[in-house]
């Protein structure tokens, strides 16, 4: 595993809607190494490796952004005021530390007594400013901050990041079509996606773009190995990659599941079935689109995710990359 790649991935910027550092490492990656690489209005950048015309031309997605929080305003006192770009977890970000595009630093603090009902609306980001106007010379109005980019391995096999969803899954979308043979039937159109984490938008006029004749998504997906879960979901970590029936935004193509299935038991790739109920990615939006398109997701299982912790199983991301190259590499 090219864990250089990887970490610089993981490390780089990327609010929604400000997905150009990301693009940039994975655009770098790949340059040399693939038939054609554009990035469009939305800015998916959009890599494609030709087939022979035999087989099936294949929208893969993974998505760049990673959920923040928008400056709104600044108090006299210098604390910025903040809405939330993304599924925000107002307890998540308490005393956080967070990085804006222009390279600014923040501490986020909540306003003094609202433990219980903590909003969005209670949260503030610290610049370290005495007044409004330095407050907004540092960070204007409109500017995005997200957990300070890092990457810390824990254990023998397991890897934390404050941007595992979905940098992850970009890099094993990078790294399969750096490891495609010269040679295959299918054509692999792969998206790295914008402004998934506000509605699956960037993915949506990519699929339009595209018109692919399957959608496979690969994004995080919740586990339920964690101290009080209540949810029942059986995903787990270091049990393999999860190969999605459904989540929230749709009821994955069953022969797409069954594609995925068959292939991870023909090669001994190890998977789990997944059922989430919530959570939604960009399979979501390529299935709807025009007539149609037949969809599935290959999951990366992941604790504590839109938190700074976000923990995934190297194991796993090592079996989501041998089943997504498996399928798409013939
Ligand atoms: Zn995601």
């Amino acid at each position: 595993m090219n864990m250089q790649l990887l970490e610089s991935i993981l490390t780089a910027y990327g609010a929604t809607s400000r997905e150009g550092c990301v693009r940039g490492v994975i655009a770098a990656a790949l340059e040399g190494h693939v038939d054609s690489m554009t990035t469009d209005v939305m800015g998916n950048l959009i890599a494609v490796k030709k087939g022979s015309g035999e087989g099936k031309r294949i929208m893969l997605s993974s998505h760049m952004d990673h959920i923040g929080l928008m400056v709104m305003d600044a108090q006299e006192n210098g604390y910025l005021r903040v809405c939330n770009v993304g599924g925000i977890r107002p307890a998540n970000m308490i005393a956080e530390h967070v990085a804006f595009e222009n390279g600014a630093k923040g501490v986020v603090g909540a306003d003094e007594g609202v433990k219980d009902g903590l909003e969005i609306r209670h949260l503030y980001i610290d610049v370290g400013a005495e007044s409004r106007e330095e407050a907004l010379a540092i960070a204007p109005i409109g500017e995005i901050a997200v957990m300070a980019p890092r990457m810390a391995k824990l254990g023998a096999h397991r890897l934390a990041s404050p941007a595992m969803d979905d940098r992850i899954a970009c890099f094993i979308q990078a790294q399969v079509m750096l490891d495609l043979p010269k040679e295959i039937q299918n054509d692999v159109v792969a998206v790295f996606s914008v402004q998934e984490e506000v509605g699956l938008r960037g993915a949506a006029a990519a699929a339009f773009s595209m018109q692919p004749d399957m959608g496979i998504a690969l994004d995080v997906t919740g586990v339920g190995d964690v101290p009080g879960h209540e949810q029942h979901v059986p995903m787990a970590l270091g049990k393999g990659a999860a190969v999605k029936i459904m989540d929230r935004s749709l009821i994955c193509t069953p022969s797409v599941v069954s594609l995925l299935l068959d292939t991870a038991k023909e090669k001994e790739i190890p998977v789990q079935r997944e059922v989430l109920p919530y959570g939604g990615t960009d399979a979501g939006a390529i299935q709807k689109t025009g007539c149609g398109v037949p969809s599935g997701v290959i999951s990366i299982p992941c604790r504590y995710i839109h938190s700074a912790a976000e923990t995934v199983d190297l194991r796993d991301v090592q079996a989501a990359h041998d089943l997504l190259l498996a399928v798409v590499g013939k």
